[in-house]
């Protein structure tokens, strides 16, 4: 809230006025009163002024506090005529609710619905109704409320069982017929009458009030001041940001109060936006018109009285106040309704009325409150609903032209409550008889659609944007009608009837209207110049298709309606087809000895249109006759007579042409508009009503006709008549016509044609067609669907049609054709066909597309293949035809097809020819196929032969009739089946001819004789003779295909890297262990003792090993030497919290935060990553500076966000691509000084080094003589000299080359500014202790990482991995060379100070706040700083034996301190080691008797010495990884497995006594001092008294939170979330972090922040602060995780939640339920631990590079 928004004081003028008011007294007066209203309004015009509106503030909480007391308290007294505590208590215990639970959705609310039971999918339950019923064993949808709507349950309407739930199950003694008032006094009664209409009115009055200045007669205030609001409304046309601009000018807020406001526009529908006098407010509304109207209308601004708002603010507080005394009372609910539907005097609007028919006018806020109301009054009463639902459809014509004119959302329209009423089956049938609501609905949808064309067609061409908002708001009358529809009656009166056909005959006109629709002209010569408009259209189709389908199911419920509506169909297509009839001429066409009469038409000239819904919905009704039998048993009532069948299809004709028109190219010029159409009009979202219907009245019209007739039609549409009507058309075709492109374009017609052929004979699956099942039409089209491949579940889905209620029946069906192959961790499960299904496949299915079928076919031919079949694809068999549609069957026996047949087999005896084609003989040859099945089927299923009417074989046998010349079919196939040219058609010809040779014999055989088998051994012969020319052609296709590949290679270097991209990308696991690795591991470098730190060390044999590495970038090799040119590995640098221990720890300040110890919670750390690939320095550096150049460019041309971003460092892998923002410098092994002196023990050593310090000391103060105090201070202490062989003024030489130097700097600077987000700046001390510091978190990570995974310490490490810890640590010990060798040895000296006491040295750190681990790095990769002046022969290996032996020494205390468990409840195992537990007893008592009370007894030495284990294991693992790489020492094998001796040889490979405690008591004179030390550090006792930040040992790993197994449980949790800023409002956008578990407002202006000078969303935000930039989390609504880096960067990732086909729903649109797949959590919590969210984040971006266009920051 804006700052000038506060809450006012109270003025105290008022107070005493207020303090004085008795709400009874007021009563009393009342109840004296003759005129009520009067009286009450006085009160009100009295009171609501001076306690609404007095401040800029238009809701302050104080204000409800007033209205309660002074305002409706006396309400409540007067309606309970007592102490409303009381009386409302007495209303609530004598009420018997209603079963109805009514719950009412919030935005965002889990809904669920019953797949099984539920009427229709409006009807839903809450969570806890759903809970409680039998649903939740049933299939069910959940999906999130868009607010509004109400829980169904107790409804029994609305479930075909299980309507209750346990809360609501109606008691025995049922009372819900018995009148609610029952039980309530007469008086009560009367007063609550009165108090209701009065007060009903009232807000009715204020809510549609429109003065702006003036009140109803009675409201008008006492006083009157200069107060006025200037009102801001909301409208759906301008956008945030326009209104945020205008407000900002208009009033002169600042950004934020004008987000602030903009906000609550949009929320609540208005909101003040200044305060003040008259022409204060007038200047503010000029402003804001005058600026909004430049390119559409205003926004909505006006300057109103106080008083009328404060009115207003009382009115919807009394809506609000209704809602709520309602709840006590059904019988007060009753009373509110009554009230709220009476008449006025002369018959005029009821209040409800006059508040729906204002809807439009309010604004949103108003419109919600009373909507609210009705949801809980009068869509509540039973009663009353169904008087409420008579009252919306008296006005439905008025309500919805109302909407459509506003520019609100339908959530916000009164409109919106049709559901509530239409989706009641009862409701909806009274209301189609009673008023007649379907020919309403209808009718008001026509009577928005004005565009027609001549012909009273409609026309959406010319429609401009206006009218195109406009037509979308009208389609949601579809959706009434739909509601309206959506349960079909059982029982239906006559009334009904009369209705319901009432309603049709406008349904007809709506489709007439349609019928023709958007005609196309074929274009020639030049292409179209602008794309017509055709998306209304379809639109219009798609919405409509339900309702066609509805209309056709409520028709065959009853004979009576159905013949009716048959009749009105008809009758309605007849009058459409006298309308066109351009360019029909008559003429007759003959052709093997028969002719037709017919029309000519041109469909490549004349006008052709895709929409026929009246023919489409007549063709259905057809069938339907069939189907429910009416055909047969009334055949005298039906026009069967009347129909003419070329009528019928002529139209449907035209359109199936066109397509196949389109499909042979003739349609080009005509554009992508109409390629669009035809994929529709075949899609699965429109092909009921469109494609399948057409070919239907193909099937409709050619039952009943000569099929020969038939066909010539066909053809002559086709323009393929004179192909196969010429006497000589079995001789090659159109030899003469030298256009190639005609040929091809006649020979797709022909193809075409045929398959038309086959689908009207073939296609029967239909029930009333063929003698089917309705189940059998969805097996069929789920077998064809998994003949392409096999299919998830939602791809199915989305390939099958769903009826009105999104279903398709698929699970009814699915098992017995598919079996369920379950998914992976990534990828989803799968239905594949079952094995005997696969001979229901149909080549020449009806709904494959092209590229379906082809692919059909070589899945189809392969699993042949594999099961040594034979490959042919055989037609399957069919389906008997129902007996109006028998006749079909003829076409594939009549003359006209035959000479077709044989027409194209004489053509294909040609090979070279080129004027047939393959698909065009595999056509004919299926066809074949299909008659001789037909006939076959015929003979077996008859016992009389002669019964057979269908005798195929017979005339294929006869020799050709045209030419009379001509062989017979039978004897072309003969010889078709040796020809070589035809050897993929082998396999077919021959199974044809053996089954024409088997149906012969049938023939012969007697009657009684049992059929044949189908299909015999005539495979097994052919297969492999077959098979080797098929391979071999492959074989050829495959060579050519490889080397166009190989050709494309080598042209271009960018393909090489492509190709290989994937095995780079591959995670971890699934690379095996490194190469490098394992050289170094192989055992014959590896002697007895292998030891990897100390004197003792291995040094790997003879000299130097040589390393040489390839650049990716120029090829060349280079040898890794420290005098050589540098080779770089890519590498990217984060900061990470993934191991921290306290995630409430603020960022620190990067400019004075001192880095130099860890503390043990690891809250911040810098990770290093690499990609593995390595590179020259130069040559990375002029990569590098390309990339910057290029980016330069491009930015300048477009501003556009890379997924990288170069002015940060950032760059991506040139090989790899993978995200990377620096280099490492890989370098050589450092030297081994082999000095074969003695070397010092610990106690010498730490002499020595105690005085190399103070010579130091001394040094570095003598180097800075400024600071006065310092200097002084140094005269009284007299330095003593440096030990033998130290000389503090020796500067070494640098071992290392200049471009080496350079890429130490480049790295150590990137570590530095990565770490600290500080500025570049090498000069700055911190930079090495960056650089250790990240040595040493990337080591913890990766050990921590191995623990989780459980694998080896070593060996399991994919040698990118490998190879960047070794140039890490690598680099961490020489890195002091480039930095001043005074600031490093400071650093050594203060890490140092920690364990010895150093008096010069000031605050040293308390051990308990310190991770070792870190500072045992920190210690060894600064060291060579200070021994690099020592000449004495010392060698840096003993010196980092004794800082690991110091450390862990340390490590061991900080261990007894903080991790004993308080309970020892582990069970003691036998077989301990006393020794050791002995000792740990001893140490753990001495630090007690120092410290004292903070250490409990613990007088167990085994446990104590393994929980002392347990909390070093992670160190000593830690630092054998870390020598390991510093040092390249081999590492035993034992450590290369899992194994349970792990403890042993990894303390000897550390050169440690296995009995750690040694370490102390060997050197106990000098540890003891310093044990001492450590105890009285003086914050040591706070440490251990604040138990919330003690960091115990081990540290656990983290873990991303804990899921619900079931997704609506976070449905449920984020729905009740609410944005956190803006007072209680819902969050749009609830998001969770899966780090923290924290729930963000995001995606939403009202939780932006500020971050780093720019405004960021909250999960941006939250990034920052929890995951150091990095976050992943959860979006709830969308069921979707979200990646998120720094500002720029993000991706989605898919959730851990799967349905029960293995499938996630991103966006969760389909509602399956949805449950935890652990495994994928658990990947996701790998890429978090592993840092590999960024890099994830990189590669999607690449991959898809509309992700970078994404305002990640605003999320
Ligand atoms: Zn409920
Ligand atoms: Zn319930
Ligand atoms: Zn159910
Ligand atoms: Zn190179
Ligand atoms: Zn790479
Ligand atoms: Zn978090
Ligand atoms: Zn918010």
């Amino acid at each position: 809230m804006a700052a000038a928004e506060t809450d006012r004081e109270v003025p105290s003028a008022l107070c005493s006025e207020f303090l004085n008011f008795s709400a009874k007294d007021t009563v009393a007066k009342w109840l004296q009163a003759t005129d009520l209203p009067k009286e009450v309004y006085q009160h009100l015009a009295g009171y609501v002024p001076k306690i609404y509106c007095l401040g800029p503030n238009l809701n302050p909480t104080s204000e409800d506090l007033l209205a309660q007391l002074l305002l409706q308290a006396p309400l409540e007294w007067y309606l309970c005529g007592e102490d409303p505590l009381v009386g409302l208590a007495k209303l609530e215990k004598n009420n018997q609710p209603s079963q109805l639970c009514g719950h009412v959705f919030k935005v965002g609310e889990p809904t669920y619905s019953c797949r099984e039971c539920a009427a229709d999918p409006t009807c839903v339950l809450c969570m806890q109704c759903f809970l409680g019923s039998v649903h939740k064993e049933h299939r069910y949808r959940m999906t999130t409320s868009g607010g509004g709507g109400f829980c169904d349950c107790g409804d029994t309407e609305a479930w075909k069982k299980g309507p209750y739930c346990q809360k609501h199950e109606p008691n025995i003694c049922d009372s819900s017929q018995e009148d609610p008032l029952a039980n309530l006094s007469a008086d009560m009664i009367a007063r609550t009458y009165n108090i209701f209409s009065i007060m009903l009115k009232y807000a009715v009055d204020m809510l549609t009030w429109d003065k702006e200045d003036e009140l109803p007669h009675g409201l008008e205030p006492p006083e009157r001041g200069d107060t006025y609001y200037c009102m801001l409304f909301n409208d759906e046309v301008h956008t945030y940001e326009q209104v945020i601009y205008t407000l900002q000018k208009a009033v002169n807020c600042t950004q934020k109060e004008a987000v602030s406001f903009a906000t609550t526009v949009d929320r609540d529908g208005r909101k003040s936006v200044r305060y003040g006098d008259f022409q204060f407010c007038e200047q503010a509304k000029s402003v804001i018109v005058r600026n909004t109207s430049r390119q559409s209308k205003p926004l909505r601004v006006q300057v109103m009285h106080s008083s009328v708002v404060a009115h207003q603010c009382f009115a919807l507080k009394a809506l609000t106040w209704f809602s709520h005394v309602i709840r006590y009372s059904d019988a007060l609910r009753r009373i509110l309704c009554q009230v709220g539907l009476q008449r006025g005097p002369e018959g005029d609007n009821s209040l409800v009325d006059t508040l729906m028919l204002c809807d439009s006018k309010m604004w949103k806020g108003a419109r919600n409150v009373y909507h609210q109301l009705y949801m809980s009054s009068l869509l509540m009463d039973l009663k009353y609903k169904k008087l409420f639902a008579i009252q919306f459809a008296k006005h439905y014509e008025r309500l919805q032209s109302d909407y459509v004119k506003d520019d609100h959302d339908r959530e916000f329209s009164v409109t919106d409550l049709s559901v509530q009423m239409f989706t009641v089956p009862s409701l909806a049938r009274m209301l189609i008889t009673e008023e007649n609501l379907m020919t309403t609905i209808i009718r008001t949808f026509v009577d928005h659609l004005r565009h027609r064309d001549l012909q009273g067609r409609f026309q959406f061409e010319r429609y401009t944007a206006q009218q195109a908002f406009k037509f979308r708001r009208v389609q949601s009358l579809i959706g009434d009608l739909k509601y309206v529809l959506i349960s079909r009656p059982t029982e239906w009166t006559n009334r009904l009837r009369e209705k319901f056909l009432e309603g049709l005959e406008a349904f007809l006109e709506l489709l007439k209207c349609m019928q023709g629709m958007d005609p196309v002209v074929r274009q020639v010569g030049q292409h179209i110049e602008m794309e017509p408009e055709w998306e209304a259209a379809f639109t219009l189709q798609m919405k409509l298709t339900h309702i066609i389908s509805m209309i056709q199911e409520w028709c065959a419920s009853d004979d009576r309606v159905l013949i009716e509506a048959y009749k009105k169909c008809l009758t309605v297509l007849t009058h459409c087809h006298s309308g066109f009839a351009d360019g029909e001429q008559p003429i007759t066409l003959s052709m093997c000895g028969h002719s037709v009469d017919t029309i000519r038409y041109c469909i490549s000239q004349e006008k052709v249109s895709i929409h026929l819904p009246v023919s489409r919905l007549l063709a259905g009704l057809h069938v339907l006759l069939s189907k429910t039998e009416v055909a047969y048993r009334f055949p005298e009532q039906l026009p069967l007579s009347e129909l003419s069948p070329p009528m019928l299809i002529e139209h449907p004709l035209r359109c199936l042409v066109l397509c196949a028109q389109v499909h042979a190219g003739m349609w080009r010029r005509n554009g992508f508009s109409l390629v669009n159409q035809i994929y529709y009009y075949h899609n699965v979202k429109c092909r009921v009503e469109m494609f399948d219907k057409d070919l239907m009245m193909l099937q409709v019209a050619a039952s009943m006709m000569d099929p020969n007739h038939f066909l010539m039609i066909m053809l002559s549409r086709f323009e393929l008549f004179h192909i196969f009507s010429s006497a000589d058309c079995r001789k090659r075709y159109n030899r003469e016509s030298a256009n190639k492109d005609v040929v091809q374009q006649n020979s797709t017609l022909i193809e075409e044609v045929l398959h038309l052929i086959m689908m009207v004979v073939g296609e029967r699956f239909v029930a009333g067609i063929g003698q089917v099942e309705s189940c059998e039409e969805l097996k069929r089209e789920i077998i064809h669907q998994l003949c392409i491949r096999p299919m998830a579940h939602s791809e199915l889905v989305k390939a099958l049609p769903e009826n009105e209620n999104k279903e398709t029946g698929m699970e009814k069906v699915i098992d017995s054709v598919a079996s369920f192959k379950k998914p992976g961790v990534t990828g989803r499960g799968l239905y594949e066909l079952r094995p005997e299904c696969a001979k229901h496949f149909n080549l020449y299915f009806h709904h494959y597309s092209r590229a379906d079928q082809s692919k059909a076919e070589e899945a189809q031919r392969k699993l042949k293949r594999q099961n040594g079949e034979d490959s042919a694809l055989l037609p399957p068999s069919l389906p008997q035809l129902c007996p109006l549609f028998a006749s079909l069957v003829n076409i594939l026996q009549c003359d006209v097809l035959l000479g077709m047949l044989g027409a194209v087999l004489q053509w294909a005896m040609e090979p070279s020819g080129g004027h047939w084609s393959e698909s065009m003989l595999q056509r004919v040859l299926h066809l074949i196929g299909m008659a001789l099945l037909e006939e076959q089927q015929q003979l077996e299923s008859t016992l009389d032969d002669n019964e057979v009417t269908f005798s195929f074989t017979l005339k294929i046998s006869r020799p050709g009739e045209a030419p009379s010349t001509s062989p017979s079919i039978l004897a072309v196939l003969e010889t078709l089946q040796n020809a070589p040219h035809l050897e993929v058609h082998k396999d077919m010809i021959r199974w044809i001819l053996k089954t024409v040779v088997s149906i012969k014999t049938m023939r012969e055989r007697t009657a009684a004789a049992p059929p044949p088998e189908r299909a015999g051994g005539w495979q097994e012969e052919m297969v492999r003779d077959k098979d080797k020319a098929e391979r071999k052609r492959k074989a050829e296709m495959a060579r050519l295909r490889r080397e166009k590949i190989m050709a494309q290679m080598s042209e271009m270097q960018k393909h090489f890297i492509n190709e290989n991209k994937e095995l780079f990308q591959q995670s971890l696991e699934e690379l095996d262990a490194s190469t490098s690795a394992s050289l170094e591991h192989s055992p014959s470098s590896w002697d007895s003792v292998l030891v990897c730190v100390g004197p003792r060390r291995w040094r790997g044999g003879r000299g130097e090993r040589r390393q040489v590495v390839t650049c990716i970038l120029c090829q060349e090799e280079q040898e890794i030497r420290a005098d050589g040119r540098a080779m770089v590995l890519a590498a990217f640098v984060q900061r990470s919290t993934v191991m921290s221990k306290n995630r409430k720890r603020p960022p620190h300040d990067p400019e004075s935060y001192d880095p130099i110890f860890m503390h043990p919670d690891l809250s911040f750390g810098t990770h290093t990553g690499s990609c593995g690939h390595i590179m020259h320095s130069h040559c990375w550096q002029r990569y590098f500076e390309a990339v910057q150049a290029k980016e330069q460019r491009r930015q300048q041309r477009l501003r556009v966000h890379t997924s990288y971003d170069v002015e940060n460092g950032e760059f991506l892998c040139p090989l790899c691509e993978c995200l990377s923002n620096t280099v490492i410098p890989l370098l050589p092994l450092t030297k081994t000084s082999c000095s074969n002196g003695e070397q010092p023990g610990l106690v010498q050593w730490l002499n020595t080094t105690s005085q190399q310090i103070k010579a130091l000391h001394s040094a570095h103060r003598k180097a800075k003589p400024t600071s006065v105090a310092v200097a002084g201070q140094s005269e009284g202490v007299e330095a003593p000299p440096p030990p033998e062989g130290f000389r503090p003024d020796h500067t070494p030489i640098n071992p290392y080359s200049s471009s080496i130097k350079e890429m130490l700097t480049t790295f150590g600077t990137a570590t530095y500014k990565v770490g600290l987000k500080v500025h570049p700046n090498e000069q700055d001390p911190r930079v090495p202790i960056m650089c250790w510091t990240s040595c040493a978190y990337t080591i913890q990570s990766v050990e921590r990482l191995l623990v989780d995974e459980q694998k080896p310490l070593f060996g399991s490490l994919p040698c990118r991995q490998d190879d960047c810890l070794s140039s890490l640590a690598r680099f961490g010990s020489a890195c002091w060379t480039v930095s001043s060798l005074a600031t490093v040895q400071s650093h050594f000296i203060r890490l140092l100070a920690a364990l010895l006491p150093d008096p010069q040295v000031e605050n040293s750190r308390c051990i308990l706040d310190v991770d070792m681990f870190h500072l045992l790095v920190s210690l060894v990769l600064s060291y060579p700083a200070v021994h690099c002046q020592d000449s004495s022969g010392l060698s840096t290996d003993i010196a980092e034996l004794h800082l690991l032996h110091l450390v862990t020494v340390a490590h061991l205390v900080q261990i007894l301190l903080t991790s004993i468990p308080v309970e020892l409840t582990m069970e003691q195992e036998s077989g301990g080691v006393e020794h050791e537990e002995e000792s740990v007893c001893l140490l753990y008592n001495t630090l007690r008797s120092h410290i004292g009370s903070c250490v409990y007894e613990v007088s167990s030495g085994w446990h104590l010495w393994r929980a002392v284990k347990a909390g070093i294991l992670p160190f000593l693992r830690g630092a054998a990884l870390f020598f390991h790489h510093l040092h390249g020492v081999p590492t035993p094998p034992e450590l290369n497995a899992p194994g349970a001796s792990e403890w042993e040889v990894l303390c000897a490979y550390l050169s440690l006594p296995s009995n750690l405690l040694q370490l102390f008591y060997s050197y106990q004179e000098v540890l003891e001092p310093l044990l001492q030390g450590w105890c009285s550090h003086p914050s040591m006792r706070q440490c251990l008294q604040s138990p919330e930040t003690l960091i115990s040992f081990p540290r656990e790993s983290n873990k991303l939170i804990e899921l619900p197994e079931d997704y609506s449980a976070l449905i449920n949790q984020a729905s009740s979330f609410t944005c956190p800023k803006s007072g209680g409002d819902k969050s749009r956008a609830p998001t969770l972090c899966l780090v923290c578990g924290a729930l963000l407002c995001s995606q939403s202006y009202c939780c932006q922040t500020e971050l780093e000078g720019e405004d960021v969303g909250a999960c941006t935000a939250h990034t920052f602060a929890c995951g150091a930039g990095v976050g992943i989390f959860l979006r709830v609504r969308e069921s979707q995780v979200l990646f998120l880096a720094g500002k720029t960067k993000g991706c989605f990732y898919a959730p851990p939640y799967l349905d029960d086909y293995g499938e996630t729903d991103q966006g969760l649109r389909r509602g399956n339920p949805l449950h935890l797949c652990r495994e994928r959590y658990r990947k996701i919590q790998k890429l978090w631990r592993q840092h590999s969210i960024t890099e994830e984040i990189g590669h999607a971006q690449e991959a898809n590079q509309t992700l970078v266009g994404i305002d990640w920051q605003h999320l």
